[in-house]
């Protein structure tokens, strides 16, 4: 069998809690049959679990025999063995268990378990024909022929007799064979006909000219639907009828992908490059195959970042390398997924949360199979199991959604980093508003940093106003917030004809409920934090905990029934902005209206179809779509996560605010912002005003500097949680306690800062008593050593029942 099998030991990973691998051996009714990550059924602890399989294992120590494996899950391997060394990285680097990190990376579709048949083979077949069996044998070596049984079914068939041990002993006799196969039902990919070229002796068949121009078009774009032929030659169907004749085309089913904005997806070829998108091009494409290498693509709104993605994913491909691409959240997957189609055709896998377990299971198979080259997808896609990568690109790099917050917390940008490191090839990182972390690291050399300031065809970045909400304040309710300029910006912009984009980053409809008779504010009975209160349904959300009460609810406090909705989300201003624009198309995009599969895709796709004269939205809104009819942007309320107890809410503001206004002015008519806020003067809103990325940098790494936070230090944050508040407390103050003295008596700990333990800003959750301890340092190996003497050391106060603690490496969220 395959020339990688294991035989005798092996080391796996269970996903359990554990820090450590394990060593199992492989009976001989499995030699061949287990390879680099296969998943096997293992016995732990008194029970079967699944197991990942990581390497040949290394002889326990002493009398203590390895114990044998139980079954082999797979046919063949989910992950190549390459991707051991970065997967026993990524446990190491987040303090994550090896098992749960590799449950991580693998497809939700792999709960569609793949299951062993047991078959009989000629040799069984000639076995049940001369030999004298005994009944229990004849009967269930009958019963495996022709089709492949179950264990279950075959004991079934053999009654008390029967064993797995008998089954070996078949098996070792080479009379019954298994193979795996997919156990739930599998979500069948659509199929549709391609017109596909066979070898066509050019020195013997003169082909008419319209035959040879649809020679070279699938020569060129590789096999095509009839349809897409047509916008070639328009006579394509009869030509192609013909050809198949002449034996010199054949038909293909082929998986086809319907495109999410619901338009056909024409073949396109490369545009001509502005300069600065063929000297990033260049730059960038001279390192695929030549080592690592990051670099810092940071190029405004608008300077045609994608295109310059295409052409070095090209490069990769050329040189028989994969590509990954990363992208935030799945309506940017789906604008990348329609690039890259159009420029590559069929040849990419998306890996994102959209597809059904089966589609990524399929998505994943076709990965790990060799099959596809390019994968595309949200954070997970950075575990795409490919064998050889020539180029990873992660875009808008500076978005918070590359970090994960359950389970395994990591940063896709920072493993995309790491694995293209360990392959040997070049990360591009690409941003109109890089992170502060990455910017500083092209700074001081660690990243390289490429430049696009200049939008494609020259387009002006659009112009932007700043409205001073505090000369509003005596004014009530929503008209705190529809400033007359924004109003005639609005008339105006419908006047032409245009669209336009109002941002607040604020769903539901009033965000401030206080009671009118005493003035308590209106609480979540389980978080401790304000209520928002939503009209298409008329309920109090917390949005936290997604806990809800009837819009009919009273005051906790004294029972009134008058509670008064103060304050404006996305719903309110849409509501508003219906009542003074009775005539115009209006939509909403926020997680209230795209909970549903497909309708986000669907909104996006009336915008592009201009069936929306004016589109509500939060911050779904500001990330990097590309809308070429919006002229108008304007942002309600800029203020909203400055007011965040976080270091990194300057950063967050400045960068939603500079992506938010540059969705203005992408087509062929100038933008314009109008920017309100109560704040003015602060720099992360002034240098969003002026769209000037270094002021804003230079500002922030000073206040950074200034107190330690990174990128000058490296923080682990440990998340302490119960449902007893006393008994957190107690815990969250032992691990303080215990994390002071381990500092104190290790000299190799100097230098690392104890902040906490405290509560956390938000102290309750879902009925859960948060606190946060907090240990920074320059070293990240200090760091690590001290956690996990901490966590996992002989003395460690550790985790009870009661209370978890979770290891959160380079926190994002200090909430
Ligand atoms: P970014 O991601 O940098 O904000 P996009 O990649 O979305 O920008 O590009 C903006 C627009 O410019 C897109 O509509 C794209 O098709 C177009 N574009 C990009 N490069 C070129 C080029 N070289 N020539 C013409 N149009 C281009
Ligand atoms: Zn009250
Ligand atoms: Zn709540």
């Amino acid at each position: 069998m395959a020339a990688s099998a294991l035989n005798d030991l092996i080391d796996v990973a269970v996903p359990m809690p554990v820090y450590r691998t394990y060593t199992y051996r492989v009976p001989r009714e499995f030699d061949g049959a287990v390879e680099i990550g296969m998943r096997v059924l293992v016995p732990f602890k008194r029970r079967q679990v699944t197991a990942y399989v990581l390497g040949p294992g290394v002889p326990p120590p002493g009398t203590i025999t390895a114990k044998p494996i139980s079954d082999v899950l797979d046919g063949s391997p989910l992950f190549p063995g390459r991707m051991v060394p970065f997967l026993r990285w990524a446990a190491d680097y987040y303090l994550h268990p090896i098992g749960e990190v590799i449950q991580t990376a693998l497809p939700g579709g792999l709960t569609v378990e793949e299951q062993t048949l047991y078959r009989l083979t000629d040799a069984g077949r000639l076995a049940l024909t001369v030999q004298r069996l005994d009944a229990v044998t004849d009967r269930v070596l009958r019963c495996m022929d022709p089709s492949g049984r179950r264990f279950a079914h075959l004991r079934r068939e053999g009654g008390r007799d029967f064993s797995r041990a008998r089954l070996n002993a078949w098996m070792a006799k080479g009379w019954v064979t298994h193979h795996t196969v997919l156990r739930s039902e599998r979500i069948g990919p659509k199929t549709q006909r391609f017109v596909a070229l066979l070898p066509i002796d050019e020195n013997n068949v003169r082909l008419s000219p319209q035959r040879r121009k649809l020679v070279e078009f699938i020569r060129m774009q590789g096999p095509q639907p009839v349809a897409a032929l047509k916008t070639v030659v328009p006579t394509a169907a009869g030509l192609v009828r013909a050809m198949i004749k002449d034996s010199q085309a054949v038909y293909e089913e082929r998986t086809v992908y319907r495109d999410p904005l619901g338009a056909p997806i024409n073949p396109d070829r490369a545009p001509e490059l502005t300069r600065e998108q063929r000297m990033a091009v260049e730059t960038m494409g001279r390192a695929i195959g030549r080592g690592f290498e990051t670099f810092l693509l940071s190029g405004v709104t608008g300077s045609g970042k994608t295109e310059v993605y295409l052409q070095l994913a090209a490069e990769a491909l050329s040189q028989g390398r994969a590509v990954i691409v990363l992208v935030p959240e799945i309506a940017l997957i789906s604008q990348m997924e329609r690039a890259f189609r159009a420029r590559f055709g069929e040849r990419i896998a998306l890996l994102h949360s959209g597809l059904s377990e089966g589609e990524r299971y399929d998505q994943w198979r076709r990965i790990s199979r060799g099959e596809i080259r390019i994968a595309i997808g949200a954070r997970s896609a950075v575990f795409a199991p490919f064998e050889r990568i020539g180029l990873i690109i992660v875009d808008e790099e500076h978005d918070d959604s590359y970090k994960q917050e359950g389970a395994l917390r990591y940063n896709a940008r920072d493993l995309a980093v790491v694995r293209a490191r360990m392959d040997g090839a070049p990360a591009v990182l690409g941003s109109a508003t890089p992170s502060v972390q990455s910017a500083y690291n092209a700074r001081f050399g660690k990243y390289r940093q490429v430049s696009l300031l200049e939008r494609v065809d020259r387009r002006s970045l659009p112009e932007i106003t700043v409205q001073d909400l505090t000369r509003f304040r005596e004014e009530q309710g929503i008209r705190r917030f529809l400033t007359p300029t924004l109003l005639a910006a609005v008339t105006a912009t419908l006047e032409r004809g245009e669209q336009t984009l109002l941002f607040l980053n604020r769903r539901g409809f009033a965000s401030a409920l206080v009671c009118g008779a005493c003035g308590q504010p209106l609480r979540c009975d389980r978080c401790d934090i304000s209520l928002t209160y939503h009209r298409q349904i008329n309920a109090y959300l917390c949005h936290h905990c997604g806990f809800s009460k009837s819009g009919a609810s009273r005051c906790n406090r004294c029972g009134s029934s008058k509670i008064k909705r103060l304050g404006v989300g996305t719903e309110r201003l849409e509501a508003e902005i219906q009542k003074r624009y009775p005539q115009a198309r209006i939509a909403r995009m926020d997680r209230d209206t795209t909970r549903r599969r497909g309708q986000m895709v669907k909104i996006l796709k009336a915008l592009r179809e201009r069936r929306i004269d004016i589109l509500v939205g939060t911050q779904m809104v500001a990330k990097g779509h590309d809308y070429p009819h919006i002229t108008l942007v304007g942002i309600i309320c800029a203020d909203l996560s400055l007011s965040m107890p976080d270091f990194r809410a300057g950063e967050r503001t400045f960068q939603i605010l500079a992506q938010v206004a540059g969705r203005a002015g992408r087509g062929q008519t100038p933008g314009r912002v109008i920017l309100q806020t109560y704040n003015p003067g602060h720099f992360s809103i002034e240098a969003a005003r002026h769209q000037d990325y270094d002021a804003f940098y230079r500002q922030e790494i000073e206040f950074r500097k200034a107190l330690g936070y990174p990128p000058f230090a490296r923080m682990i944050q440990l998340r302490i949680s119960g449902r007893d508040k006393k008994r957190t407390a107690a815990h969250a103050r032992r691990l303080g306690d215990q994390c002071r003295q381990l500092i104190q008596a290790d000299p190799a700990c100097a230098g690392l800062d104890i902040l906490g333990p405290i509560e956390a800003p938000l102290v309750r959750i879902a009925d859960q008593f948060r606190w946060q301890l907090l240990v920074k340092g320059d070293g990240v190996q200090q760091l690590h050593s001290l956690v996990r003497e901490l966590l996992f050391g002989q003395r460690s106060p550790g985790r009870t029942s009661e209370v978890t603690v979770a290891i959160d490496v380079d926190p994002l969220f200090l909430m």
